[in-house]
């Protein structure tokens, strides 16, 4: 901010100065009214693309007469400052020296105040070049010059560099090493085009890359990443190639464009699209444009106008950024390795945003996102919150913020673990960040919960849809209860059951748990999550009783009857099955009813591939009952009656959906009878579905309430630590 306060007051002739404060800059200016309101009006409309101007006071002073105007040294006594900026997509400025001729021609390197690298390489603060991976590189006389000239463009742009001082890459070719910045690109981009899969080192770890219209490519890049179904994210040369596959409103444009350049999830224009290899059936794929200059550099060369590009590493694993590991692990895939000498301090994968009710929606936060802060309307300080464990990122409290870290994924997997481990431990030493009070989940198998009991610090533990619903009320500074729905798959209940279709009146300090869906025992317990069968065979062993494989649907005779037989016994005798009410197990059970997905090869494939049958046009829904308790067996009825009579699957899958948006709304209305509130939570993962999303808000629309998602975070446990952090903050309090 301070080098373009500065630009901006030599432009306009006045004088005074600029600092930073732990909450922003101070500025001093002196000159005539007309100067200092043009002055006043560039900082509002025209700010650096990656500032937050939050808010601005102004006031009068007495005169001075200061003869410059000057960036002062930062006030920072008591170690404040603790905001880092996300990494920011490169500047359109750098992109046109990109091209250009001058130092930085064709340099992968590229950046300046407004782009570049941030988080992904600060290992201390203050943010000053000697405190980020960029210290291995000392500045060439040219670049000093810029770095110390206020007026330029680069004036202490800590990652700056050039050909001559800075990193550099070099592509190695199964032993052989290419280090023209010329030859590697373009031989980087052949192998591409040829087919090959390559591995790119880039901002917040290594990526794998290969032709998106490769299908042989894409099925050699499944095998190795253990992938077989789960799509993959797709980088487009430009925003018209993006249009060319799918009509995207101005709000997804803007959002592909903005300098965050997240994967944004699109709907395909056509059903048979030209990615079957990597969209495996579903009619969305997840876009993204270049955001570093060796994508722009690679795209100058590449023949094709889509790459996969994926994060680097087998399986479900973190992303890689050790070199010599990378080496080691990328040696069997068919291209070369596109790697650079400068360090990765923080691992950082692409962002996933998807736009709902014309908002973009946060499915994944990490890069261009993390790790800004959410500022909260309580003090957090010393607080540290677990997070969930399948969409794991944890959560410290410094001061009145919120510092959420990047996604980290799936706890489970060991080597995902010791990534949290080791980025908390990171994140403790940046931000100077001691906790007196641990916060975590309720489920006492979550590894989130065991590190939390082994820290040997106090332990608050915090319901899972609390915590969903505590983190908007946080995000949104809300003081007053609200009525929040959390549909999701899995949260331990106080009652010790699955919950996850809750209707919770709560604060940050307590809730009241209204209205959830009925009870179905749920055989196999987290089985059931990758078998969604097991779901169904519940459901309809609940709606039909002893008579319930008599039924003629084609689902029956795709599944092992036996087994499900066997199902029903370990019903009646209580045996690992333990009751669950999650959306996401209804979700999956009629997904595996119409035969649409009866084993899932990734998490929530069964209501991805659902929304592909939606119909907007279809209105109709089925009966339910209930208020408290809701039952959907008439609706598992109803719907066994439409398959039996050859209802088209669309119309089933649409009214199913239709069903669920009235049963939310239905559960409102029946929490305000009793509880005249106007503010209204809709959180949980099952929220990521943007028809019902936006069918349920449309419903909503008849009462006047205030209807409240998540922005800053996500709808999905990714939002979890943070509803904890909100909670244990506010009981301490009470
Ligand atoms: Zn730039
Ligand atoms: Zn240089
Ligand atoms: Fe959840």
């Amino acid at each position: 901010m301070r080098p373009f306060v500065y630009r901006c007051a030599k432009k306009y002739g006045l004088k005074g100065f600029v600092f930073n404060l732990p909450k922003g800059v101070d500025i001093h200016v002196e000159g005539d009214t007309i100067s200092v309101e043009a002055f006043l009006l560039e900082l509002s409309e025209n700010p650096p693309l990656a500032s937050f101007i939050k808010n601005t006071t102004i006031h009068t002073t007495s005169f001075k007469g200061y003869k410059n105007f000057e960036i002062l040294r930062s006030h920072d006594s008591q170690g404040l400052i603790t905001e880092i900026c996300p990494d920011i997509a490169i500047c359109s400025e750098c992109l046109s020296e990109l091209d250009g001729s001058s130092r930085r021609t064709h340099y992968p390197f590229i950046n300046c105040t407004h782009c570049g690298p941030r988080f992904t390489l600060v290992n201390d603060f203050p943010y000053d070049r000697v405190n980020t991976t960029m210290n291995e590189f000392e500045m060439c006389p040219d670049c000093r010059k810029e770095y110390d000239n206020p007026a330029n463009r680069r004036f202490h742009a800590q990652p700056t560099s050039c050909c001559n001082c800075g990193p550099t890459y070099k592509y190695i070719d199964h032993g052989r090493e290419i280090i023209d910045n010329e030859l590697l690109i373009k031989k980087a981009a052949a192998d591409i085009d040829k087919g090959k899969i390559i591995a790119i080192k880039g901002l917040g770890g290594y990526n794998l890359a290969c032709d998106a219209k490769n299908s042989i490519s894409v099925h050699k890049l499944r095998i190795f990443k253990a992938r077989e179904k789960k799509p993959f994210a797709v980088m487009f040369r430009s925003i018209d190639e993006i249009q060319l596959i799918s009509n995207i409103s101005e709000e997804e444009k803007t959002t592909l464009l903005s300098w965050q350049r997240p994967i944004v999830i699109l709907n395909l224009k056509d059903k048979i699209n030209s990615f079957p290899s990597l969209t495996s059936g579903l009619n969305t794929i997840g876009a993204f444009l270049p955001y570093l200059p060796v994508h722009y550099l690679l795209f100058k060369h590449l023949k094709t106008k889509a790459i996969i590009l994926t994060s680097g590493n087998e399986s479900d694993t973190p992303i890689l950024i050790n070199d010599d590991e990378a080496l080691n692990v990328f040696n069997s895939i068919s291209g070369g390795i596109l790697a650079n000498n400068r360090k990765i301090e923080h691992r950082n994968d692409d962002s996933v945003v998807r736009i709902i009710n014309n908002e973009p929606r946060l499915m994944r936060r990490a890069r261009g996102y993390v790790p800004a802060p959410v500022d909260l309307s309580f003090e957090a300080e010393g607080i540290l919150a677990t997070g969930a464990e399948l969409s794991n990122c944890f959560c410290i409290g410094k001061g009145h913020q919120a510092i959420l870290s990047q996604h980290i994924g799936d706890l489970k997997n060991a080597e995902t673990y010791s990534f949290f481990c080791e980025n908390l431990k990171k994140f403790s030493e940046l931000y100077r960040f001691n906790p007196h009070t641990v916060v975590c989940d309720l489920h006492p198998d979550y590894l989130s919960t065991h590190f939390a009991e082994e820290s040997g610090l106090p332990i608050v533990q915090v319901q899972h849809h609390h915590a969903h619903i505590a983190a908007c009320i946080a995000e949104y500074k809300l003081n007053e209860p609200v009525i929040g729905i959390s549909y999701d798959g899995t949260g331990y209940g106080t009652d010790r059951n699955i919950w996850g279709s809750e209707l919770l009146i709560a604060d940050l300090i307590d809730f009241k748990r209204i209205s959830h869906f009925e009870y179905v025992p749920i055989p196999g317990g987290d089985l059931a999550t990758k078998e969604t069968w097991r779901s169904a065979v519940s459901y309809l062993y609940k709606t039909f009783g002893k008579g319930w494989n008599k039924k003629d649907i084609p689902f029956l005779k795709i599944i092992n009857l036996s087994k499900a037989n066997k199902l029903t016994e370990a019903i009646d005798k209580k045996i690992n099955s333990p009751l669950c009410c999650s959306a996401g197990r209804l979700f999956d059970a009629v997904a595996a009813l119409t035969g649409i997905c009866t084993e899932s090869n990734y998490h929530a494939e069964a209501p991805l591939l659902l929304e592909n049958y939606l119909d907007e046009n279809f209105e109709a829904s089925y009966p339910f009952t209930g208020d408290e308790i809701i039952s959907f067996l008439p609706v598992i009825n109803a719907m066994v009656i439409d398959i039996q009579n050859k209802k088209p699957i669309h119309q089933i899958v649409t009214q199913f959906h239709n069903t669920i948006a009235e049963v939310a709304f239905r559960q409102i209305n029946f929490a305000i009878e009793k509880n005249p509130l106007k503010k209204v939570v809709l959180t949980g993962g099952t929220f990521q579905n943007k028809y019902l999303t936006e069918k349920l808000i449309h419903l909503l629309k008849k009462r006047e309430l205030e209807i409240i998602l998540p922005r800053e975070v996500p709808c999905n446990d990714g939002c979890i630590a943070l509803g904890q952090l909100a909670i244990s903050a506010n009981k301490k309090y009470k």
